[in-house]
């Protein structure tokens, strides 16, 4: 496959250097496959429908091609999803998909894991090892952290910020042993990305050693989460006429969003010919996107801090891919887009668990409000001409998508994307339906396991000092 860059049309590389460079350094750009691939009517029309792996490969194939074998590829997947995603309906119109099940209790393990994977793999030949600096408000340390956890030929160091992320999620990166190791910042979360970005531009630390990031822009985090869109459409379309009657559905994924990777991967998912009409981003008080499909601007800003934190985005990196895929008006075509406030995440998790039983987290909340809104007047409203249209407000933004009759021909059904487990927002989640969500048995663990994490001054030449002694 051949890999172009959002900036500059004319930029062609192999899918090893788009994944070992991260971004496009000369024009800041990101890199973008050429085409996406559309599989086989014989593959999609399978019932009942292919294991998430088989997905996977077949998926992953047309990226990798002439590059990673189809052994190696399918050993990379085998090593990387001992877990899939899973789909659990929640009412009759309404599936949630998991996708919490792997090691850190959040989406990004489905990235990070093959993007670890695929890095190793191009590393194999290479003498010396690869070193990972990565810097983190919270979730991505943990998730990259573990993917790379015990990967060969790799290194990985996680800078935070000391005393600035929750004790659960400083557990689940500071407790590693081997190749991953965590230094906890007295700073700030952007002191960490400035001795992060200064050790890339160092020419002397670069020439002594192999530095790399793990940057949630890197094509090869995008790529594997479109694997668990194609899995969950295909099983929705089979079961929905046994689990609901309903012959001709139209399947909307409703997606919680922050820098816009997911929803990205949900796209090039659809291209590759997953049964999805369309999408509804959904935002939390960053809602840049949101504010961009319905005034056409986009504007960029600071981000805001709320209960959905993974999701503080205020200058979501993805749009540029959006951007490059599609114009603005298939934009308004396909997705609904929806942001609400803290308010609103507290009562959508409150109201799901009243609805349905089911205890969601605060990201799945802003989407679970989302599609409840949508099914219960909020579309309807859309097509009599009837809603505010006042998109500063929480709720849709004005435009129509074309998937909205179906709404009101009741076809549509909803695949909520749940990005993390209930248990990693347990104050939030308590504060909502005064009950605490149960703790899997893998975060219960990391909570005993013994703090690794080694002190550092936000000072670059102590930092540095500290590189070339460890590394
Ligand atoms: C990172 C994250 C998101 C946002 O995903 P994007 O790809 O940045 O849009 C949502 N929920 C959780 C739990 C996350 O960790």
């Amino acid at each position: 496959m051949v890999y172009t860059d959002t900036r500059d049309k004319n930029v062609s590389v192999d899918f090893k250097t788009a994944v070992m460079n991260g971004m496009n350094a000369k024009t800041g750009g990101l890199y973008i496959p050429v085409e996406f691939p559309k599989l086989s009517e014989e593959f999609l029309k399978r019932t009942p429908e292919p294991s998430f792996r088989e997905i996977a490969f077949e998926m992953a194939k047309p990226y990798v091609k002439g590059e990673i074998p189809d052994e190696d590829l399918q050993a990379i997947i085998a090593d990387a999803y001992p877990f899939t995603a899973q789909v659990v309906p929640i009412d009759p119109i309404t599936y949630v998909m998991e996708l919490f099940h792997g090691p850190t209790c959040a989406f990004k393990d489905f990235g990070a894991r093959f993007m670890a994977r695929v890095m190793s793999y191009f590393n194999r030949n290479e003498k010396d090892n690869l070193h990972i600096l990565v810097a983190t408000s919270g979730d991505t340390g943990s998730a990259v952290g573990s993917a790379f956890h015990n990967v060969p030929g790799i290194d990985v160091t996680i800078l935070y910020p000391e005393g600035k992320i929750s004790p659960l999620q400083e557990k689940q990166l500071s407790t590693f042993d081997g190749n991953v190791r965590a230094l906890k910042v007295n700073g700030t979360f952007d002191d960490c990305q400035k001795l992060v970005k200064t050790a890339f531009i160092d020419e002397e630390l670069r020439s002594k050693f192999r530095l790399s990031s793990a940057n949630s822009i890197n094509i090869s985090r995008l790529l594997p989460q479109s694997f668990y869109y194609m899995y969950s459409s295909l099983l929705v379309r089979n079961r929905i006429l046994h689990d609901s009657k309903i012959e001709n559905p139209a399947i909307i994924a409703i997606v919680p969003s922050g820098n816009f990777g997911n929803l990205t991967s949900g796209l090039i998912a659809k291209e590759m010919g997953a049964p999805i009409e369309g999408f509804v981003a959904a935002t939390n008080s960053n809602r840049t996107i949101p504010d961009w499909i319905a005034s056409g601007e986009y504007n960029a800003r600071p981000s805001i801090a709320t209960l959905s934190n993974a999701m503080d985005v205020g200058a979501p990196s993805n749009y540029e891919r959006i951007q490059a895929m599609y114009s603005l008006d298939e934009v308004r075509k396909m997705f609904a887009s929806y942001w609400t406030d803290d308010e609103g995440t507290l009562e959508g998790i409150r109201k799901c668990h009243e609805k349905t039983g089911y205890i969601i987290d605060p990201h799945g909340a802003v989407a679970w409000s989302a599609w409840n809104d949508i099914r219960s007047g909020a579309m309807q409203e859309l097509l009599d001409g009837k809603a505010s249209g006042d998109y500063t407000k929480p709720g849709l933004t004005p435009n129509i998508p074309v998937w909205a009759e179906s709404i009101k021909e009741k076809r549509a059904v909803g695949i909520v994307l749940e990005t993390a487990h209930p248990a990693k927002f347990g104050a939030t989640v308590n504060k909502a339906i005064s009950r605490e969500p149960s703790i899997p048995e893998r975060l219960e663990k990391v909570m005993k396991l013994q703090d690794r994490a080694i002190p550092m001054t936000k000072d670059y030449d102590s930092f540095k000092a500290w590189l070339t002694a460890n590394l």
